[in-house]
């Protein structure tokens, strides 16, 4: 089993079923470098139907990639928002969010995101964070964090900005990364 990871919920034994459906739900989810994941998203306006079904869609994807966490920039949509794992059965949007507090203390932990598959690099970020925004129906909601849930909202947040893990890490594993991720060329 993997450490904790930013996104990556667990890497454990998946069956024949559980990993077909993990592998289509990746191939839904935008793959580095694809431009969508380097862009600003821009506030959600209008609470209805449209965003409800996006939130139930990217829910079922989260599921299903195993992951903790999905922004919408991640399926090519650029509003502003996510959903994530607030608690170990708590799965919840959060539109127009804003990190409201953050803690002094902050630790590394090996981050992975579901839009750079086998990649996994140190990412320094306060342990405890408090989040507010609205949920699909355009409640206020506010969630105070902490270790792997308040790293995955501010994984989700960043998401939004155009950030990613590469951009957070060390420059020697930003590096490695880069270097893993580079589309290999074949001489024949
Ligand atoms: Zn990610």
């Amino acid at each position: 089993m993997a450490k904790a990871e930013g996104q990556v919920y667990e890497d454990d034994e998946l069956d024949a079923e559980q990993e077909a459906r993990r592998r289509l739900a990746l191939a839904q989810i935008r793959q580095y470098p694809d431009v969508a994941l380097k862009m600003t998203a821009r506030p959600v306006e209008h609470f209805d139907d449209d965003l409800r079904s996006l939130v139930d869609r990217m829910k079922r994807l989260m599921r299903d990639a195993r992951g903790i966490g999905l922004a919408a920039t991640q399926v090519g949509v650029l509003q502003r928002l996510f959903v994530f794992h607030a608690a170990e059965d708590e799965v919840v949007a959060v539109v127009n969010p804003e990190i409201v507090e953050r803690s002094d203390e902050t630790d590394v932990v090996e981050e992975g995101c579901l839009s750079i598959q086998g990649v996994l690099v140190p990412v320094e970020r306060p342990v405890r964070v408090t989040i507010a925004g609205r949920d699909e129906n355009g409640e206020d909601v506010r969630f105070e964090l902490e270790d792997i849930y308040a790293r995955a909202a501010q994984h989700e947040a960043d998401h939004l900005d155009g950030v990613l893990i590469i951009d957070r890490t060390t420059p020697e594993a930003r590096r490695e990364a880069l270097a893993l991720l580079r589309p290999r060329i074949v001489l024949t």
